[in-house]
């Protein structure tokens, strides 16, 4: 896999340069300004490297998931806006993907000059399952271009139009953000310090079967809590009141829980209230004492104590998904404690999942404490799963 450094080794100078970068930022509902401009900083070193390298560079990106047309609510305006702060130089938007206004604005870039083009996703044919149809778009991104650098981590288990068929039709490199990525999960799949150490959270169960069923002959310990620790506690043969379960995916729990033996660590006490609430009143109870009108909503101190003795010893440790609601502050506690916990581990750290990573920005703490944090939620995990990633194949090609 040729990298943005051998292109630059290479000479790049004057040459435009279509660049797939990762800027999907979550913004405001109402305000539209971004709230977590996490992945846009982690776009920069690859954008200054091929600008002081004299290229001409044409980012493209996605924001959110519009119905494959224009969708003033996913204009990347505020992304050039704030990208072009970061960069200390204008970022001009063009008005469409890869139509007439991108095709002008592109060939108008001087050298050292960025150019951001809109929405990605505005094109229905980008994500189509049709190939001529992401075919066709492939083609007027490439003729934009006159080689193809991806540094979208996160968009890289797509097969999609800007990430998989456009590297067909030109000369490709990876990003310095693709290959930082990429070191850090190969040191997790491949001969892990020990011991190893997996927190899983978050809301959905049936999202992360697949990354558990992988992960779980390779752990030391895998400490599970978020929405996902009740229906594993469901499995146990536990109440779990109004908390988020989903029923269909009970046994398979069971059976985890039966081949796992003591390498699944489950909360021992959770932090309920009776609605979604920051309002609500909160009571803690042990995990066999939930009420049946109450939902938990965060792990409890006793597990925050648990999990932090599990993470003590580690030497290798990847943690995906909050512990709890973290964007309601009565539910906070579980995954400031466990990330922090996470934060002190001697060995290896890494944080991967875009709310995990937001959670870490969003609670204070010290992002220069871990190892890495990862841009790709569903793409980190999907390579931790040994899934094949089609952005990442057709790179090495
Ligand atoms: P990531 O993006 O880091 O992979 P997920 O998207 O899987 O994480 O899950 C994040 C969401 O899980 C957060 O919005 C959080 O509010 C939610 N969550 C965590 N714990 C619970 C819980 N006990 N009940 C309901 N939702 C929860
Ligand atoms: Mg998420």
């Amino acid at each position: 896999m040729r990298s943005v450094d051998d292109l630059i080794t290479e000479g790049v100078s004057g040459r435009r340069v279509l660049l797939r970068a990762d800027l999907n930022v979550p913004l405001d509902k109402t305000t539209r300004q971004i709230t977590d401009d996490g992945r846009i900083r982690a776009s920069l070193p690859t954008l200054q490297a091929l600008r002081e390298a004299g290229a001409r560079v044409i980012v493209s990106a996605h924001l959110g998931r519009p119905k494959g047309a224009p969708d003033p609510q996913f204009s990347l305006a505020p992304v050039a806006a704030r990208l072009g702060e970061l960069l200390g130089t204008a970022v001009p938007l063009a008005t469409d993907v890869a139509g007439d206004d991108a095709r002008a604005k592109a060939g108008a870039l001087g050298d050292g000059e960025v150019l951001l083009l809109e929405n990605v996703r505005f094109e229905a044919a980008e994500t189509s399952k049709d190939d001529a149809e992401r075919g066709e778009l492939a083609d007027r991104f490439a003729a934009l271009a006159d080689v193809y650098v991806d540094d979208a981590f996160g968009a890289v288990h797509r097969k999609h139009a800007s990430v998989y068929d456009v590297a067909l039709r030109l000369p490709h490199y990876a990003g310095r953000l693709v290959a930082q990525e990429l070191d850090v999960l190969r040191r997790l799949t491949s001969d892990p310090e020990r011991p190893y150490v997996v927190v899983l959270g978050g809301s959905k169960v049936s999202d992360k079967l697949a990354v558990i069923e992988a992960l779980l002959p390779k752990v030391d310990r895998l400490l599970v809590g978020g929405g996902m620790c009740f229906t594993f506690l469901a499995a146990q043969g536990h109440g779990v009141g109004k908390s988020l379960l989903e029923a269909d995916q009970v046994d398979t729990c069971r059976r985890l829980l039966d081949e796992a033996g003591d390498r699944i660590v489950l909360p021992v006490d959770v932090v309920c209230a009776p609605e979604f609430s920051a309002d609500a009143p909160t009571t803690t109870v042990g995990v066999d004492a939930i009420p049946d009108d109450q939902m938990g909503l965060d792990v409890g101190p006793r597990t925050v104590e648990l999990f932090g003795r599990e993470l003590g010893g580690a030497l290798t440790v990847f943690w995906n998904g909050p512990m709890g609601v973290f964007e309601l502050a009565p539910f906070q506690a579980g995954t400031r404690g466990v990330a922090g916990a996470v934060s002190h581990v001697e060995g290896l750290s890494v944080v991967g999942g875009g709310d995990s990573a937001a959670a870490v920005r969003q609670l204070g703490l010290d992002e220069s404490a871990y190892g890495h944090i990862s841009t790709g939620g569903g793409a980190s995990l999907e390579y931790l799963e040994g899934r094949d990633l089609p952005g990442l194949a057709v790179l090495a090609d």
